[in-house]
């Protein structure tokens, strides 16, 4: 089977685009990493997607947009993507998708393949990762019941973590390299008012220590290089995403941060290829970004396989 397109990945900007493009009659399939969980699905609550005044889990949304999905004759086959690759048989400019679950070949690409949290590389962060150390606050949360937590970061991911986390947790501290956090002012207020939630201003993570799981870390001042040791089970690493785009060397353009250079139509330098949300060089990345890339994305590529089909 030929696809008129292949999506890849499954989180709000992938599954919009896949909306777009089964509704104008695209036969349409969607890769989602078996490994990799969307970003939005890590937001415990998202206050900021128009139409859920009361707020709506992240989980909960992207299992909404696969409903839609599903209801419009969508398939969403679970593949590890290895390569993309051109596959010029016949001359007709074809694509192939290789991935762990074999070859798939199609007309055009959509990549939507979001990107994955960074690692801290200190000493201890890798031993004790799943014992204490964590990059998921919703999915690990509940472990750290009246716990002392240290979360990394300065960031809207990092304040709506903290905000989660002290749900639970007996105390939060917050480890920023700088004296101003980045995130929105809102998250800081809440933060700032939560008696419970304290900052460690112009600090980073110098090693994490423990026997069998997570007892303490040490963190050094980044203007005096002073070292002072905090005591928590919990580390949550928030400090920003890698883009998932390994699989796209020598296809396309990539910026120096691994991130896909689009026009504004969201068409990448290979012809047939779109991309949209956290897996492009963007300013904003949100979920309803995500989503309005998505959408924009499918159109160019509606208009691209109709092109093609000469209509
Ligand atoms: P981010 O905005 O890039 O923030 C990363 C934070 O980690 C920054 O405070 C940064 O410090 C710090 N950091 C980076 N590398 C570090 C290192 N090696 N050691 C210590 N600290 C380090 O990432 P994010 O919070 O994951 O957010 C990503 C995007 O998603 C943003 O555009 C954000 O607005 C969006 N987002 C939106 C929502 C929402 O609207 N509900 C929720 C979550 C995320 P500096 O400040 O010093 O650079």
């Amino acid at each position: 089977m030929i696809y008129d397109t292949i999506i890849i990945g499954a989180g709000p900007a992938g599954l919009t685009a896949a909306i777009y493009t089964l509704r104008a009659g695209l036969s349409t399939l969607i890769m989602e990493d078996p490994s990799v969980m969307s970003q939005a699905g890590y937001a415990a609550i998202i206050e900021n997607f128009p139409g859920f005044p009361e707020g709506i889990n992240g989980i909960g949304l992207v299992s909404n947009f696969k409903k839609q999905v599903n209801s419009l004759g969508g398939t969403i086959v679970s593949v590890r993507v290895k390569v993309v690759s051109i596959c010029d048989e016949q001359g007709k400019g074809l694509w192939q998708v290789s991935s762990d679950k074999g070859e798939y070949k199609t007309v055009s690409v959509i990549v939507a393949s979001g990107a994955t949290a960074k690692r801290l590389g200190v000493k201890g962060e890798l031993e004790f990762s799943g014992k204490g150390v964590s990059y998921c606050a919703v999915c690990d949360g509940i472990f750290f019941k009246d716990k002392n937590i240290a979360i990394v970061g300065g960031g809207d991911s990092a304040l709506e973590e903290a905000l989660f986390l002290i749900r639970f947790a007996k105390k939060v501290t917050i480890i920023h390299r700088r004296d101003r956090l980045r995130a929105v002012k809102l998250l800081q207020d809440r933060v700032f008012s939560d008696k419970k939630i304290e900052v460690a201003w112009n600090s980073v993570v110098d090693e994490i220590w423990g026997k069998d799981k997570v007892e303490k870390i040490r963190i050094k001042d980044t203007r005096s290089g002073f070292l002072a040791e905090i005591e928590c089970e919990g580390v949550f690493v928030s400090i920003g995403k890698m883009p998932n785009t390994g699989f796209l060397k020598n296809v396309l353009d990539i910026d120096e941060n691994g991130y896909i250079i689009t026009d504004k139509s969201l068409k990448t330098s290979a012809c047939g290829v779109f991309a949209c949300g956290d897996c492009r060089d963007t300013l904003f990345r949100q979920i309803v970004t995500a989503c309005g890339d998505g959408a924009l994305s499918a159109e160019s590529c509606i208009r691209y396989i109709d092109s093609m089909k000469g209509v």
